[in-house]
């Protein structure tokens, strides 16, 4: 057809059409979670906007998404010090944690989810191939990758390499040649975990384990690498420095895209802020699709500030997709056969533009109050479920929605007592307490419609 992906490219920092390396197949590579603690809500940002472009790429081609998982790292151990619990406790713990947490967000289970741990051998192996081929050095039990030897070291981040030398101001590591030389192997003491290797005891540095584990799951050039803006620099630019020092040149990644960083009530979250809001914990006061919606409201590339009002206006806008689409009773073909309306994706395609495509639903929502002819009511309702399937939105049955409201205010069963209350006052046409009742509802943000066939409420 005549589709065209756009991505953003942080490396030649612009938009530019995406094209695979083999055709009708994607290969894409997030990095995911350090496994020591609960996902916070700006973890939770890559998680889902890489979710929908794993979904809209879906739509064209065979992709095969790789998202790994971290459980090997100094806060690893220091979590396991800190508790007292074995590390493979805290991590297996912290691993279906994020899972679950994610899966309330709607994201979809990645095709592979490697561990570094279960990819030492891996990283051994293209360590000493870099030591081979003159680009790493060992010293003093650590092994060091050598940016002098990598000419392209820098151009994924912007920054000059003369410069970042005589800029560093950090006491360097004696076993260092150059200051900006980063570690790939170090050594381990008994208490902390190591693995035998030809430079003795140790374990890797934080950046070898995603050049050897998308080597090993899709190959020495991938099509697509994500992850948020704080990776470019150091451990994106590391990476790529690995992978294609080691592949001869080869292109590591074809396209690097970057999700803006997520702030709380304007500030950096931050533990000595106590600010962290984990995904954990918002869950179990908010639906996951008002989360995920809030994530997707704002362009992926753009900073995002989270408040109560991002999850109020989240909130709003599911209320009108479920209340656009309640009530209608769209046939089973029809629901299984539509296609999100073209506009919807054209958005999501270029550069995963989530605003317009979200504006594009309202839209669709828009048309959908104002029809009349049943038919096209149906047809309209589908388009907008179907955009919903696509975005990870609207996946609940629409009277569930309306009746999930959990702000604390009032519940469900108070609304339904209140409304038979309400019916009762009615039959004895006690007016002036009916309209007390629907003043009380309304007052909890609570509006009721009545027609023939009864009284529907929803709230906002
Ligand atoms: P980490 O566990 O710190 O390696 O982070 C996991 C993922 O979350 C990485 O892709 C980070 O770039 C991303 N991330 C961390 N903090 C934020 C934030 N405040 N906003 C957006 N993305 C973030």
């Amino acid at each position: 057809g005549t589709m065209t992906i756009q991505l953003h490219d942080t490396l030649r920092g612009k938009k530019v059409p995406f094209e695979p390396l083999k055709e009708g197949e994607v290969t894409m590579y997030l990095c995911g979670p350090t496994v020591y603690n609960y996902a916070h809500i700006g973890n939770a940002r890559p998680a889902v906007v890489f979710d929908l472009l794993a979904r809209v790429l879906r739509r064209h081609y065979k992709l095969k998404f790789a998202r790994n998982i971290t459980d090997v790292d100094d806060k690893i151990n220091q979590a396991s010090i800190d508790t007292g619990k074995p590390i493979d406790e805290i991590t297996a713990r912290y691993i279906k944690a994020y899972n679950d947490d994610m899966g309330a967000l709607g994201v979809q289970p990645p095709d592979v989810e490697p561990r570094a741990t279960h990819h030492i051998d891996e990283m051994i192996a293209m360590i000493s191939a870099l030591i081979e081929k003159g680009y790493a050095y060992e010293a003093e039990g650590h092994v060091l990758f050598d940016v002098t030897a990598d000419e392209n070291y820098g151009s994924l981040s912007k920054r000059d390499l003369r410069e970042m030398i005589a800029g560093a101001r950090v006491e360097v590591a004696p076993y260092k040649r150059s200051a900006q030389d980063f570690v790939l192997w170090k050594p381990s003491t008994p208490e902390l975990p190591g693995w035998d290797s030809p430079w003795g005891r140790g374990r890797p540095g934080r950046h070898i384990e995603g050049s050897a584990m998308a080597e090993k799951h899709l190959g020495n050039t991938i099509d697509i690498h994500a992850g948020g803006q704080d990776l470019v620099f150091p451990h994106h630019e590391n990476e790529m420095a690995q992978s294609t020092c080691v592949h001869g040149g080869a292109p590591f990644a074809r396209y690097w895209v970057h999700n803006g960083f997520l702030s709380m009530d304007s500030e950096k979250m931050s533990k000595s802020l106590g600010n962290v809001l984990l995904v954990h914990d918002l869950i179990e006061m908010i639906p996951g699709e008002v989360i995920r919606l809030a994530l997707l409201n704002a362009h992926y590339r753009q900073p995002l500030d989270w408040s109560d009002e991002t999850v109020a206006s989240a909130r709003k806008m599911l209320d009108r997709f479920y209340g656009a689409v309640r009530g209608i009773d769209v046939p089973e073909d029809l629901r299984r056969s539509a296609e999100p309306p073209a506009a919807v994706i054209e958005a999501l395609e270029d550069d995963i533009n989530t605003p317009k495509a979200l504006a594009e639903m309202f839209n669709l929502a828009r048309r959908l109050n104002k029809a009349t002819d049943d038919g096209e009511r149906q047809s309209l309702a589908a388009g907008l479920l179907a955009a919903g399937d696509l975005m990870g939105l609207i996946q609940q049955d629409p009277e569930a929605w309306f009746a999930g409201g959990d702000d604390g205010e009032l519940s469900a069963d108070d609304i339904e007592q209140l409304l038979s209350e309400r019916e009762a006052a009615r039959a004895n046409r006690d007016f002036a307490a009916a309209d007390a009742i629907r003043d009380k509802l309304a007052s909890a943000g609570v509006q009721i419609e009545d027609s023939a066939h009864g009284t529907r409420w929803r709230r906002g």
